[in-house]
């Protein structure tokens, strides 16, 4: 069984159509794979459709960006959550509209010195997509500032660039919390990602294991091997899941489906106790 628990379509800032990314999935040798966009779950009838055709599973997730108070970003991987849960929706829809503001803010701000409108970047997003700075991205490559994503995000895009904006985004403790009442399985995304900026430390892992924390993304690219000990150790003492996945983003990013994989028996686990909505089997 070859399953791969994180992916990207255009519905945040994949290139992939959701039905796309499935057929990508099953090329790629997969028996499972879970979409999960950024702050949205618009792609999951599409994929669920998609997937029965292409005869894999599909395991229906999100991506939930955060923010700690002392200001580091956190990405929270949730599974089978109900995604109807007022709560939930309410602060996604939150994220998903100051994301918006907020690339705005940056498309000015960039303006200032690169040949860049905001309708060029509205060009690379579909409609009512998750807007993300992978967005922004298309549009310097489009017009022949950086030759890839890659290379923006390595410059103009980074968190400490001078163009840089924030986002609301929730504290990742309340987040855990909310996946949970929505019946979710919360999974803390590439914790030890050193290169995208500050991580952080016991006190945060904490409050969100404290909260409800059921998982860490420990086989990820991004993850630095130094980093995957405390990771082991952490998961080992508080009974937490191991996740291994793509983090695939399409075109977007050189990440490959299947490149990192979720051992069947957590897969299993996560069926149990994801109680918002099921497993899409073809
Ligand atoms: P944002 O959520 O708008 O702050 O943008 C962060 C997103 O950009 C992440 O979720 C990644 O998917 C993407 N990203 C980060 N680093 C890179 C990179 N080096 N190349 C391509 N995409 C990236
Ligand atoms: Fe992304
Ligand atoms: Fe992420
Ligand atoms: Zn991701």
């Amino acid at each position: 069984m070859r399953i791969d628990l994180h992916a990207h379509s255009n519905v945040s800032d994949g290139t992939e159509t959701p039905a796309g990314v499935m057929i990508s999935a099953a090329a790629a040798g997969l028996d499972v794979v879970a979409l999960t966009d950024h702050d949205s779950t618009d792609g999951w009838a599409q994929a669920a459709a998609a997937a029965k055709e292409e005869g894999i599973a599909l395991v229906p997730g999100m991506e939930i960006s955060c923010r700690t108070q002392q200001g580091i970003s956190v990405h929270l991987l949730s599974y089978l959550h109900d995604p109807t849960h007022p709560g939930l929706l309410e602060e996604i829809t939150k994220s998903k509209d100051a994301r918006l503001t907020r690339a705005e803010r940056m498309v000015t701000l960039l303006s200032e010195d690169y040949p860049l409108s905001w309708d060029d970047v509205i060009h690379h997003v579909a409609p009512g997509a998750t807007v993300g700075r992978p967005h922004i991205a298309d549009a310097l490559v489009a017009a022949g500032v950086v030759a890839d994503r890659s290379e923006a995000f390595a410059s103009i895009l980074t968190s400490h660039s001078r163009y840089f904006v924030q986002h609301y985004a929730p504290d990742p403790a309340i987040a855990v919390e909310l996946v949970r009442a929505a019946g979710g399985v919360p999974v803390f995304a590439h914790p030890v990602a050193s290169a995208r900026g500050r991580v952080v430390g016991d006190r945060t892992y904490r409050e969100m294991i404290d909260a409800g924390l059921l998982g860490l993304e420990i086989e990820h690219r991004d993850n630095p091997e130094a980093g995957r000990d405390y990771l082991r150790a952490l998961a080992a003492k508080n009974g937490l899941l191991i996740t291994g996945s793509s983090d695939y983003h399409g075109a977007g990013k050189p990440n490959r489906l299947g490149e990192n994989l979720t051992a069947p028996g957590v897969l299993e686990m996560i069926e149990q106790l994801g109680t918002g909505t099921q497993v899409v089997r073809p």
